[in-house]
């Protein structure tokens, strides 16, 4: 079975699982998108879902956000991963949205890349998800199962964007993202595995080249 082959069944054992793949993490509009990714570093989505309730009914907007201290902020994200540095990191960024961006989150990669707290993998999700813009954004899920199911035996987490960008139509990166991290979550962890006791490895592992 060639690389497109495999790709194609992936694709199709994934959209059968998940047809319509929600958003993980609750949010309103692009900011509490964006801080709710920030948030998610080092950090379940379940926990970030837990979190920004409270954090968003004190400050949902940067303007609001600017107002408060790291302080303020640390002890609303306290029991995430990181929170010092998040909190930081939220502050200063929703000051410069303020002052840079007239409160608004900016629409593309450089400008999101160019926010404190916000990297490639942040701004792909917001960009995708927040703005309909066809990205592929990696994250630790999808880099163990790309090269699990052989469609990418790349390095670091650029070099997996881009080979699955080559395998899969643009128009299917939105939910391809959503799908391996979902599949990833219930059935691939990053336990050590035979390799045969999923149906997608089962059966590529059939297939010979
Ligand atoms: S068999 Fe299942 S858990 Fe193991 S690598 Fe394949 S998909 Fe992941």
């Amino acid at each position: 079975m060639n690389i497109t082959a495999r790709a194609e069944y992936v694709r199709n054992h994934l959209a059968a699982l998940y047809p319509h793949p929600p958003i993980p993490l609750h949010h309103q509009d692009p900011y509490t998108l964006l801080i709710a990714v920030i948030l998610s570093a080092q950090c379940t989505d379940a926990r970030v879902n837990k979190v920004t309730p409270a954090l968003f009914k004190v400050a949902h907007t940067p303007a609001q956000m600017a107002q408060l201290s790291v302080q303020q902020i640390h002890a609303l994200i306290a029991t995430c991963g990181l929170a010092p540095t998040k909190s930081r990191s939220i502050s200063t960024l929703s000051q410069l949205l303020v002052s840079r961006h007239a409160g608004h989150v900016p629409r593309t990669r450089a400008e999101l890349e160019a926010l404190p707290g916000v990297g490639r993998k942040t701004a792909s999700v917001v960009l995708s998800q927040a703005f309909g813009e066809e990205t592929f954004p990696v994250d630790t899920h999808i880099y163990r199962l790309a090269r699990r199911w052989k469609l990418s035996c790349g390095k670091n987490t650029v070099h997996v964007e881009n080979d699955l960008k080559q395998l899969f139509p643009s128009v299917q990166w939105r939910d391809l993202h959503l799908q391996f991290i979902y599949y990833g979550r219930e059935h691939c962890t990053a336990r050590g595995c035979n390799g045969r006791q999923c149906p997608i490895c089962h059966y590529l592992s059939r297939e010979k080249n």
